[in-house]
């Protein structure tokens, strides 16, 4: 049991912690050191290349493993979790008294780890969902058909969600918007170098092989294969590029349900909101109406048999994890292999772990809170959370380019911003979900099931802000524009971002700066657009507006000027303005969470260790969340898809703007990590 350790560094003392080593273990894999002076490669120079710097030898000793494509500290940490909630499952899965949160977490985990069982119901689940589709006879029913898939969380043709309104985010309405495209973005489909050509190729491939594992004839699926690249390219272009969708403004579309209808009739969507088991609704935003256009033509240029046929593989291809290890390799040979670089896939229980916390998330998270996690945890973090919101106030006041008027708005923001910690206040009710121990894919899809039905039923209601967006055991943090909220999952509270055993030097260059991040992301090119209320209304005068752009320009150029793939395939360079965002927010949380540090040492100085002053760990503590190591393949595939830069970059790229670190390793004008030009936004 090693969730003690969590508990130790955590919660408790390090004398009730080394008491606590001797208890039986599994193979929970060690804690992550915050601050590891083993990772730091002294041959090379800080000022130089930071990264390599902090991160070399780690690197150098720690080799992706073979289920992974990507293997960092943030990574491990994740790996962790997994362990301690496969204990957590494990046990709720044994003979024996439980709870009723137990026994249902516990059931479904057991159910994914019963291949004998899965293989023996065969395709039999899918067999009732492509009945349904094949039954299709008409446009109508096609419509219903879509209908029926996104009431059990199948995506299809395009999206349909809840979301506050953008001018009244306290009111929460239907969105409609693009999408029914598989691969992980449009330009997949689009671009015509010879690695997206080689992608559309193996794709075809893949669909091909799982129309045939359905019980199709090569020849047979071998054209519906090419029947599904056709249609979904079609949606492709008709989509909006992810970059542009990152202004609000190409977003904000407020329809009427007659007007969006009248300006895309063929997609029946009458018809359609009547049957997806959504509240009724008069007007909604539509994320992209010239999508709907524009599909509006291809509904009816393409033949029923071919929608029917792009029905079938969304259904497939949304089961495929869930049914016999056919389908479920050759669903990782494609998705896994040829798209990420992973060599082999990860192990059943791994799989079973993560697939219990996307069905059930906030019933295992809460067993998951029980054991990492407490009351305690809760007032350490909300104490860090307060005092780098205290160097963001100082920061505004002594920023030179921006106005009182605006100054005053932004601290109105600012002291509007709602913290969420830990886990969230109500856990979320799953009593009507049936889980059966020995039904996997019934069960996994009754959860998505009901997932959608619970987001349904937030339109047209006032904005739920207590809904959490994560779970707890995720390794991540976010911030939510129209809720105006930073939001900080138990998963991440723990070593390498935070541990009781450290100084502060080291805990705010770990979660102190992820803390900032997340506060700067509410002042970034997209969240500076809402207001304290969470509404997309401009607060800026026009002067700061433009002088915020012209800072935020800097930092765009900067970061494409990054490579981040070289291999036989050519060079590819980081966009600059995809990652703008993730980029300001890492500067911006760097600049904070350091400010913050330096008030807690004016009352309580630190001490070097390791030969190393405060400052200097507070900088390789930063550098070190982000040591990995990226598959080629991998780092593709997050050039146009991830808005965050890579590891090199959120590191060298933040520090190389920064005066303080620079002052901190002695770096000189003219070296690498002092840049020419140094952008600042916040
Ligand atoms: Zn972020």
């Amino acid at each position: 049991m090693m969730t003690t350790r969590i508990l130790c560094s955590m919660l408790l003392t390090a004398v009730f912690c080394s008491a606590q080593t001797n208890r039986p273990s599994s193979d929970t894999p060690q804690e992550i050191p915050v601050f590891d002076a083993n990772a730091i490669d002294k041959s090379a120079d800080p000022c130089v290349d930071f990264y390599q710097y902090a991160c070399g030898t780690w690197m150098k000793s720690n080799p992706i493993p073979p289920d992974k494509s990507r293997w960092g500290r943030f990574d491990a940490l994740y790996e962790r979790n997994l362990y301690i909630l496969r204990d957590i499952l494990t046990e709720a899965q044994a003979p024996g008294k439980h709870t009723a949160i137990e026994k249902m977490v516990g059931d479904y985990y057991g159910s994914c780890m019963d291949e004998s069982a899965i293989e023996k119901r065969g395709t039999a689940p899918l067999a009732a969902e492509l009945d349904k589709i094949n039954a299709v006879k008409s446009r109508e029913d096609f419509i219903r058909q879509i209908a029926n898939l996104h009431r059990s969380g199948t995506p299809a043709l395009f999206a349909f969600y809840p979301q506050p309104d953008m001018h009244d985010s306290a009111q929460t309405i239907a969105y409609l918007d693009q999408g029914g495209i598989t691969l992980p973005d449009r330009d997949y489909y689009i671009k015509d170098d010879p690695k997206s050509v080689e992608t559309r190729q193996k794709y075809v491939e893949h669909v091909q092989r799982m129309f045939e594992l359905d019980g199709d004839k090569p020849d047979v699926a071998a054209g519906e294969a090419k029947t599904v690249l056709t249609v979904e390219t079609g949606l492709a272009q008709a989509s909006m590029d992810r970059t542009v969708r990152r202004d609000p403004k190409t977003r904000d579309h407020k329809m009427t349900v007659a007007e969006i209808t009248g300006a895309a009739p063929n997609f029946g969507l009458i018809l359609y909101f009547a049957d997806n088991g959504s509240p009724k609704f008069t007007s909604l935003n539509v994320g992209n109406p010239d999508f709907f256009k524009q599909v509006n033509g291809q509904l009816e240029k393409v033949s029923l048999a071919d929608w029917i046929v792009y029905l079938r593989w969304k259904t497939i291809n949304a089961y495929a994890p869930t049914l016999t290890r056919a389908f479920v390799d050759e669903d990782f040979l494609f998705n896994g292999k040829y798209m990420s670089g992973q060599q082999e896939i990860e192990p059943r229980w791994k799989r079973c772990v993560k697939s219990t916390d996307a069905a059930l998330g906030m019933a295992l998270g809460k067993l998951y809170v029980d054991r990492t996690f407490g009351a305690e945890g809760k007032e350490r973090t909300l104490k860090l959370v307060q005092g780098i919101e205290g160097a963001m106030r100082e920061d505004i006041g002594q920023l030179s380019w921006m106005s009182d008027a605006t100054k005053k708005k932004a601290y109105e923001k600012l002291d509007t911003i709602v913290n969420n910690i830990g886990y969230p206040d109500q856990w979320r009710d799953y009593s009507s979900v049936v889980i059966q121990f020995n039904n996997y894919a019934g069960n996994a899809q009754r959860a998505r099931a009901f997932e959608t039905h619970r987001q349904y039923n937030k339109i047209e209601q006032p904005t739920d802000r207590k809904d959490w967006g994560m779970t707890p055991p995720t390794v991540n943090a976010y911030y939510r524009p129209p809720m105006n909220d930073i939001n900080f999952p138990a998963g991440i509270l723990q070593p390498p971002f935070y541990s009781n055993l450290m100084d502060d030097a080291v805990n705010y260059g770990g979660i102190g700066v992820v803390i900032g991040h997340e506060l700067t992301h509410g002042f970034d090119d997209q969240g500076r657009k809402y207001d304290a209320e969470g509404n997309f209304r401009d607060w800026w005068t026009p002067e700061d507006g433009k002088e915020f752009e012209h800072r935020a320009d800097c930092t765009a150029n900067e970061y494409s000027n990054f490579v981040s793939v070289k291999d036989d395939k050519g060079e590819v360079k980081l966009n600059g303005r995809l990652t703008l965002g993730e980029n300001t927010a890492d500067n911006g949380g760097l600049k904070l969470a350091y400010m913050a540090l330096m008030h807690v040492m004016n009352n309580t100085p630190l001490k070097a260790i390791d030969g190393y002053t405060p400052q200097q760990r507070f900088f390789l503590a930063y550098g070190q969340i982000w040591c990995q190591n990226v598959t080629d393949q991998e780092a593709r595939k997050r050039v146009l898809t991830d808005p965050h830069s890579p590891g090199r970059w959120r590191v060298n790229g933040a520090v190389q703007n920064s005066a303080a670190f620079q002052g901190a390793f002695g770096c000189k004008a003219g070296q690498p990590m002092v840049s020419e030009n140094a952008c600042r936004v916040w």
